[in-house]
């Protein structure tokens, strides 16, 4: 049976990779054989350049060829996201525009998929073009998110990947505006495997993500995957009174009850240090049961799916 794959290409001015890109697809699917037929969904993120001019000439030519337009830059995330609702294929592929994810790996995804696999993965091996300030931020950026983040997110896994018809029914279920696509799926859990590839450098064009928008990026994330930065203030808080706690109550007994036998003699603004360092204590585990809440809060205004069905057995027969 023909299987439709819907190929999903953020564009944030790309004009020199339009073409190029547009042409190793086509080559690839050629590859792939009668079997399969393609949807290539072009998102415009708001290009500033020749962009879309360049995506309506292919537009004219194949018709299997589409664009959505944002009406300014929304940001890679949201433009994935756009790409995955207006998918109609049995499954998807994520791709970036600017050729660093080699489409010569695309028969193998869909190889892969095809085997079963509802999430085959791109994972990254090595990124000889990135600046050692970039990959050393990565590191840093996974490891904070595996040690403290609620999502999991694993380390050099792209968005380049091939997504199954089920997942992107359950992606649709997510409402929350904060996100990374391949944070999402991620957590959408499924049946997934990896391929492994090195990223190429750049065909043509800039690299859009400036490291102010990445550090950026990285902190909204920690926020919407990680009440952690705010429960510490409450641990920190149960730490301070733990200590200042019994100190302070040995200097009341050894003052008043054992009337300074202990020839310690606390001064006056030591007993002062010693209650004022307690409140702080009770008002960052204060703090922290605050986090709690919000915790709660956010679980619920986020929306998310309350569960994810992978398939359903011998339930027709009731219909
Ligand atoms: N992109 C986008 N909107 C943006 C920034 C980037 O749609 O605001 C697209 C861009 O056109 C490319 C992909 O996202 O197809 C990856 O962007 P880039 O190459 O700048 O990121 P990097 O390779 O450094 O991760
Ligand atoms: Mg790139």
């Amino acid at each position: 049976m023909l299987k439709l794959i819907s190929i999903i290409i953020p564009v944030y001015n790309e004009e020199g990779n339009i073409a190029p890109i547009y042409d190793a697809l086509r080559t690839q699917f050629s590859v792939l054989g009668a079997d399969f037929d393609y949807e290539i969904i072009f998102i415009n993120d708001g290009s500033c350049d020749n962009s879309a001019s360049q995506i309506d000439i292919l537009i004219q030519k194949d018709f299997r060829v589409k664009m959505i337009e944002f009406s300014r830059n929304f940001g890679k995330e949201i433009a994935t996201t756009a790409g995955l609702h207006h998918a109609v294929g049995d499954a998807a592929i994520m791709i970036d525009a600017d050729l660093q994810h080699p489409p010569e790996l695309i028969p193998k995804l869909v190889a892969k998929w095809q085997q079963g696999f509802d999430m085959v993965i791109g994972v990254r091996q090595n990124n000889e073009t990135e600046s050692l300030i970039k990959r050393f931020g990565s590191i840093v950026f996974y490891k904070a998110m595996k040690l403290i983040g609620e999502t999991k997110i694993a380390s050099r896994t792209t968005d380049f990947r091939i997504i199954d018809r089920k997942v992107i029914d359950a992606f649709k279920g997510f409402g929350e505006h904060n996100r990374i696509t391949r944070g999402l799926l991620d957590w959408l859990g499924f049946k997934k495997d990896y391929i492994y590839f090195t990223a190429r450098p750049r065909q043509s064009g800039q690299a859009s993500y400036s490291k102010m928008k990445l550090i950026k990026l990285a902190l909204s994330t920690f926020v919407s995957h990680s009440l952690f930065p705010l429960k510490f203030a409450g641990y920190l808080g149960i730490l301070i009174i733990g200590f200042s706690g019994p100190l302070g109550l040995f200097i009341f007994i050894d003052k008043y009850i054992l009337t300074d036998a202990t020839g310690l003699n606390f001064s006056g603004p030591a007993i002062l240090a010693v209650i004022n360092m307690f409140f702080t204590g009770v008002i960052l585990s204060c703090l922290g049961l605050i986090a709690l809440y919000i915790a709660d809060i956010q679980g619920e205004v986020t929306n998310r799916p309350i569960y994810i069905v992978r398939s359903k057995k011998n339930f027709d027969h009731n219909q």
